[in-house]
């Protein structure tokens, strides 16, 4: 089944929290609000409850006192999850690939830190200083 409306941010928490364990809507409100730092009414959670369940990411796993109903991940729900997961590590892994510099000795990647030094007169970067020196003593 497709999702026929985008993971907005509200959305797709509430499929993280709920992937992480069956909630209530009262509980599932109350963990979004912590997770998001914003306030969230019921009258935006149960629509959306609803709208999942419609659309097959989540069911009703058990009823309590009063009707209280506790909401879980269907399967299909669960892979819509680890799918949404692994497009945002790929973009992730894309911004982080896009920030990594190879260092001029060994060739380790490098995120943060680093150096560059002057070999040869050609300005080169180096993981750390150790293979900036061992570099411009081959060089040398
Ligand atoms: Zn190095």
């Amino acid at each position: 089944m497709k999702i026929r409306r985008p993971l907005t941010d509200i959305r797709l928490n509430t499929l993280l929290l709920l992937n992480a364990r069956p909630r209530h809507g009262y509980e599932l409100i109350k963990d979004l609000e912590a997770f998001t730092g914003k306030r969230i009414s019921s009258g935006q959670i149960y629509p959306l409850l609803k709208d999942l369940q419609k659309s097959g990411l989540v069911k009703i796993a058990s009823r309590g006192r009063r009707d209280k109903k506790t909401f879980s991940m269907t399967t299909n729900g669960r892979r819509t999850v680890s799918s949404a997961i692994s497009r945002i590590g790929g973009l992730l892994d894309s911004f982080v690939s896009s920030k990594l510099r190879k260092c001029a000795h060994c060739g380790c990647e490098v995120y943060k830190g680093g150096c560059k030094a002057v070999v040869r007169s050609k300005t080169m970067y180096f993981c750390c200083g150790n293979c900036a020196d061992a570099c411009r003593r081959w060089k040398a």
